[in-house]
């Protein structure tokens, strides 16, 4: 085997015949690095260490029908591109643990006391939170099973693209279940939805398991159903990390950070964990995706962000002001320094938003976005997949669309610029001018001199052939004193001194 930085080449005796498979056994030793690592680490509180471990073990790249083997180094702001696994695990720790992790526990009546294991199987079958170690039991002999030495904890995983665990002495365990019809890989669809925090985490995190419920309820029922049976939310020193069926969320300080980060991380269970993306290379294909999805959780859940996504959609105009522009499709470990947030996670929302709420609609969008997910579940679509699908399903040409977000660093300008009245025909022609290289379809709002009003709207095909057009209409006798270009602000217009026409 020859190693290049955290890659290994081996070379088979035998190439594999497709169909075929190939069975190795690896022995390696992984330290666990004390903090720092953004995916990982250790965070020392006062009752022990809370150990949150991933990326721990040699994985095979990935071997795909457009890149062949994927070699690409991990280079810390691109994040993965893994294969599907299934996972058997057994993780050995201090018998004072709590240990948790991608896969479902196998052996709970062994590493759970009978008190513990009734309420472990009460939590499952309840909507409520219920505590399967609380804050008093910690550190306390009585709350591990009888004995001495380190005890094995034994997990199955099935259909994941890795497998993270996280094991202290320092947790409280709470848990409810929660319907999810349709799960894919949880048999009864009852996911176990569960959160272990050190004691620095009461206060927040009594409401954890209730803010994953909301989370991965919400999103199976406007996307797809939550496919694994379990989602565990910990906190330790990572900010805010995915894996599949475990979450590592840091936040302690505020119930909105902490519904944040939860909602974001347990939001990549859709990308890339069940749509296996790239992550290596198309981070706005895992991050933006996410960040959308984010949009409608949070406006459900906190009444003061109903506005749909408004609010973050138009935001996105600031950033698109900004000097050092780079095309979302750029590769992650090609993005400015302090330009991810924006260029994986902002901008695509936005793009996202801006597709469902002005280009297609909810009915044509969520249709397209549905046959998306279900298409490439449990498989690795590349960005020409997802336009395609969107593309096919919605029965739209969007190629202006993704030229303008997603591979350009183009900025949209729409003015209105006159109004005449043609007395001798009878109609009124508003210019409309689109000024810079972006382009999106038109509405204005257009007030008459009796005090009525109406929405026209102009499609984004007016801007094929030219960056001035000429809207005309019969106003039936009426004259217009005002035109108002996206009245409804939903675009992110860089000058928006130009988007009103007012009669002298
Ligand atoms: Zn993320």
């Amino acid at each position: 085997m020859q190693v290049y930085d955290t890659m290994g080449r081996i070379d088979l005796e035998q190439p594999i015949a497709p169909g075929e498979t190939f069975t190795f056994e690896i022995a390696w030793r992984f330290n666990i690095p004390p903090f720092g690592a953004d995916r990982l680490g250790m965070d020392d509180v006062e009752d022990g260490t809370v150990f949150e471990i991933a990326q721990w073990f040699p994985a095979v790249a990935v071997y795909d029908d457009v890149h062949g083997w994927n070699t690409d180094g991990y280079l810390g702001q691109g994040e993965f591109y893994t294969n599907f696994g299934e996972y058997e695990v057994r993780i050995t720790a201090p018998r004072s643990h709590i240990v948790v992790s991608s896969g479902l526990l196998q052996n709970a009546d062994e590493v759970l006391t009978p008190e513990a294991h009734e309420r472990y199987a009460r939590a499952l079958a309840s909507d409520e939170t219920v505590a399967i170690r609380s804050a008093e039991e910690v550190g306390d002999a009585s709350s591990w099973p009888e004995g001495e030495g380190p005890m094995t904890w034994n997990f199955s995983a099935r259909q994941v693209r890795t497998f993270a665990w996280a094991s202290s002495e320092a947790f409280i365990w709470d848990a409810a279940g929660v319907d999810i019809p349709g799960s894919a890989l949880t048999p009864d669809e009852r996911v176990f939805v569960q959160a272990t925090y050190p004691k620095e985490g009461i206060g927040t995190w009594a409401d954890a398991v209730q803010m994953a419920r909301h989370s991965i309820a919400f999103n199976s029922q406007m996307w797809s159903p939550y496919p694994y049976p379990v989602a565990i939310n910990v906190n330790g020193t990572v900010g805010g990390m995915e894996y599949p069926g475990i979450v590592f969320c840091g936040a302690r300080r505020s119930a909105r950070s902490l519904y944040g980060v939860t909602d974001h991380e347990f939001g990549h269970t859709w990308f890339p964990m069940l749509v296996n993306t790239d992550e290596r290379r198309h981070a706005w294909m895992d991050e933006g995706f996410n960040t959308f999805i984010n949009i409608y959780t949070r406006s459900d859940y906190w009444e003061s962000e109903a506005d749909g996504g408004r609010g973050s959609a138009r935001s996105i105009a600031n950033r698109m002001r900004s000097d050092k522009q780079q095309p979302m499709m750029s590769f992650p470990d090609q993005i400015w320094r302090g330009r991810l947030g924006y260029l994986a996670y902002g901008k695509p929302a936005a793009a996202l938003w801006q597709l469902r709420e002005v280009v297609l609609g909810h009915e044509r969008f969520d249709r397209a976005f549905h046959t998306y997910i279900e298409r490439w579940a449990f498989k690795h679509p590349q960005p020409s997949d997802f336009f395609r699908t969107m593309e096919d399903v919605a029965g739209a040409d969007l190629s202006w669309f993704w030229r303008g977000w997603f591979y350009s660093t183009a900025t949209l300008d729409q003015a209105v610029v006159g109004v005449e009245h043609n007395e001798e025909k009878g109609w009124v022609f508003v210019d409309i001018e689109n000024r810079r290289d972006m382009v999106m379809p038109v509405s204005f709002e257009v007030e008459y001199d009796d005090g009525s009003v109406e929405v026209r709207w102009l499609p984004v095909e007016v801007w094929a052939t030219t960056n001035a057009w000429t809207a005309g209409w019969n106003p039936k006798g009426r004259r217009v004193v005002r035109v108002t270009l996206d009245p409804e602000g939903m675009l992110p217009d860089m000058d928006e001194a130009n988007n009103e026409w007012v009669a002298e």
